[in-house]
């Protein structure tokens, strides 16, 4: 027997038709490469949607086409999101910062069909066009000639019925960065986008409701900006975009605008911090700042919190839409003290309703909840992936749905998770694992540190033994005793890096996050002092 409700697909136009609707005048503000500000709302970007759907009619693109964005945030941005999701096509976000032969692939592979980008990545595109094959039709965002986003949608009326069909059909392509090989591509559902979009509202995840003024400093390219162009149009919130990350033009739009939300990886509150110091400058109405991507150093959750803002510390991957978990507040937190807050906070947190976490051993038994047992971290739900795109290997999770995420987790007796490590990040020492993530977390928290990064070397006796790479702060002479002394009160003493090196930069990824895979290219051979 079926019950006797509607079956109202869940369709991505419908967050923006929701957001038009309800919350038309609701601002989004655009501060642009050049120096220069656009400001519209929820009802412009869904009008322009519609024209550039008609655009994209024309111009032959049908449904399921994939269109490619290489773009960083702003409001051009949003509206080819919807744009493209209206018209039945795949919205793929190139990320600028990948290798050229990243670029080379994932738009191959994707077959992407148009590409609009930013002005300012001309180079890339100069670069790439002959090795593009797919791509027939470019538009540039910000440009003033016949190929320009304006004078594209500025020959359309916007009288258009976005398409319908089944919510499982797809809406968005996002590749992996690439941390672990080539990238895989994650294939978004109308369905998945919608659900995630809705469990993202909650308090305990982003809170977001019309009153909410968010800044999202992840780009649009990164997973999806965490999910935010969707759950922002489904809650009507305001949005400010900067297309430059730079902490002095960040700290103004934020304090004119009144941002209360912001959400970035943590590479940008290091950059942050340096400006606030520097000019004694604060972003003053910040009520929730998520941090993600990576893992979040106690010293900056520990700041941040004093500036009185609740810190989210999110854990998810592209696989995952990406929100697995977020570290938010907990029952008793009004009775906790300060220091008892940070560390919870450190932690990785709960899942929102909707998705499982496990983890299992190596042979894929589970784990008790116990805080103690360390494991492979795996989840399911509805906005997990099932299968990467185009890939002949078929499903990517077990016959139970769970999909096995790489990282090494605990989960505490009260649901909260805490990442380990990285599977292929920890190092092997004498049959016992190191956490090369708490390693480096406790290192930043060393005075004069400004990153680490904790690598496994091959050792005779133990296999693997730790050597820490660091990068100091400007000025500073912290010596490698000054840092070994500061871990001693934090980690294992069989835990203690066998070498400090000081290194002028490490390599990272187009996300932001360390490059281990190179540094473990790099110093391959080294030998322990
Ligand atoms: P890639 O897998 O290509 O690096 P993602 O952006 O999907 O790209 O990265 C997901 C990974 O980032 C997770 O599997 C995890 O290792 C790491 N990660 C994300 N958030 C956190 C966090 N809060 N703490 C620790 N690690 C995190």
């Amino acid at each position: 027997m079926l019950g006797g409700m509607q079956d109202y697909e869940l369709r991505v136009p419908r967050l923006i038709d929701h957001a038009a609707r309800e919350h038309p005048t609701r601002e989004i503000v655009s501060r642009w490469a050049d120096g220069s500000e656009t400001r519209t709302d929820w009802a412009g970007i869904a009008r322009d949607a519609k024209k550039l759907a008609q655009a994209l009619e024309r111009m032959g693109i049908k449904r399921g086409d994939r269109v490619a964005t290489l773009a960083m945030n702003h409001s051009r941005h949003l509206v080819a999101w919807y744009g493209v999701i209206g018209m039945g096509g795949v919205i793929h976000t190139i990320n600028p910062r990948l290798f050229d032969d990243q670029l080379e692939y994932i738009a191959n592979h994707a077959e992407d069909r148009v590409l609009l980008y930013d002005a300012v990545f001309q180079p890339i595109v100069d670069r790439m066009r002959d090795k593009w094959k797919t791509i027939e039709h470019y538009i540039v965002f910000d440009g003033a000639g016949e190929d320009s986003f304006e004078r594209i949608i500025g020959r359309e009326d916007g009288n258009y019925a976005w398409i319908e069909g089944p919510e499982r059909e797809p809406c968005m392509l996002c590749y992996t960065s690439g941390t672990t090989g080539n990238p895989k591509g994650v294939l978004y559902t109308h369905r998945s986008s919608v659900i995630h979009a809705m469990a993202e509202m909650q308090p305990a995840v982003f809170n977001l409701d019309s009153t909410a003024v968010a800044l999202p400093v992840v780009p649009m390219f990164h997973a999806a900006a965490w999910g935010l162009p969707f759950a922002g149009a489904a809650a009507g919130i305001k949005f400010v975009y900067s297309a430059v990350n730079e902490p002095a033009v960040l700290c103004e739009l934020m304090n004119r605008e009144k941002v209360t939300h912001s959400a970035g990886v943590p590479t940008v509150w290091l950059g942050m911090f340096q400006h606030m110091d520097a000019t004694g400058d604060k972003p003053e109405h910040l009520k929730v700042v998520t941090i993600g991507g990576s893992a979040a150093p106690r010293a900056m959750i520990e700041r941040i919190m004093r500036m009185g803002a609740r810190v989210n510390h999110a854990w998810g991957m592209t696989e995952t839409s990406p929100i697995g978990t977020m570290g938010a507040p907990s029952a008793d937190w009004a009775d906790l003290d300060f220091e008892t807050k940070v560390d919870i906070t450190c932690k990785q947190g709960r899942v929102p309703f909707g998705v499982e976490l496990r983890v299992v051993d190596d042979e894929g038994k589970e784990l008790a909840r116990d805080g103690e047992s360390s494991g492979r971290l795996q989840i399911k739900g509805p906005w997990v992936i099932q299968q990467y795109f185009q890939d002949d290997s078929g499903s990517c999770t077990c016959p139970e749905g769970w999909f096995d995420t790489g990282d090494v987790a605990v989960i505490h007796p009260d649901g909260v998770m805490q990442i380990t490590d990285r599977a292929k990040d920890v190092i092997k020492s004498g049959g016992e694992w190191i956490s090369s993530v708490e390693l480096e977390n406790a290192a930043v928290g060393c005075a004069g540190v400004a990153e680490a990064a904790a690598i496994g070397i091959a050792h005779p006796k133990w296999d693997e033994r730790p050597l820490l790479l660091v990068v100091r702060k400007p000025g500073s002479e912290v010596s490698a005793d000054d840092i070994q002394a500061h871990l001693a009160k934090h980690v294992a003493k069989w835990w203690l890096p066998d070498e400090i090196l000081f290194v002028d930069e490490l390599p990272h990824t187009a996300t932001g996050k360390l490059l281990k895979t190179a540094l473990r290219a790099q110093y391959k051979d080294h030998r322990l002092a």
